[in-house]
């Protein structure tokens, strides 16, 4: 294989990634390998027509730091890993055709029951866990109807105000934007 050296030394990165790689192309079903591919090491098919080039991306996510009228915190208790029984914003994975502001509302609305009006954005967050790297995007907003129901990825739902926020909070990025809400930062 032309494009592949003798030697690979892998970065960190790179060796995550290829961890998570396909073993069998999507596309036409022969083997993938290891070949190097617009800049680094990447999953790549064996068939010389075929050539399809795994990416792995960071996965994009939303989340939502919602007041009530009461200006109290709108928490969610996660029921599932990573972070299982912490407390945190509702959010989750972006799909195809949402905006991000649209999966912050959607993910509000199926983990806590209540409808949310996005106000503006707090920041974006990057994060590496156990499942690879991602991107979360945190907006704050106004809890606009609805009852707490939990659902979905959440077990609990509670509304907290600024002085009596629970111990356990569950990612650095929910922890950093409480934070800016409590000194008034939003
Ligand atoms: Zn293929």
């Amino acid at each position: 294989m032309a494009d592949t050296p003798d030697e690979i030394t892998l970065t960190a990165e790179e060796a995550a990634s290829l961890r998570q790689g396909f073993r069998y192309c999507p596309r036409c079903g022969r083997e993938m390998t290891d070949r190097l591919a617009y800049g680094r090491l990447r999953r790549v098919c064996s068939d010389s027509e075929c050539r399809f080039v795994q990416f792995i991306d960071p996965k994009v996510g939303a989340a939502v730091l919602a007041l009530s009228d009461d200006n109290r915190v709108l928490l969610v208790r996660r029921s599932a890993d990573p972070a299982r029984g912490t407390w945190c914003l509702p959010g989750g994975f972006m799909e195809i055709g949402e905006t991000p502001q649209t999966t912050a509302i959607r993910e509000c609305q199926e983990e806590s029951g209540f409808t949310v009006e996005i106000a503006g954005l707090i920041d974006v967050y990057y994060y590496e866990n156990y499942r690879g790297s991602g991107v979360l995007i945190v907006y704050h907003g106004r809890i606009s109807g609805g009852a707490a129901q939990p659902n979905d990825d959440a077990d609990a739902v509670a509304l907290f105000g600024p002085d009596d926020l629970p111990p356990d909070i569950g990612f650095a990025s929910n922890l950093d934007a409480l934070a800016r809400w409590r000194e008034g930062r939003l």
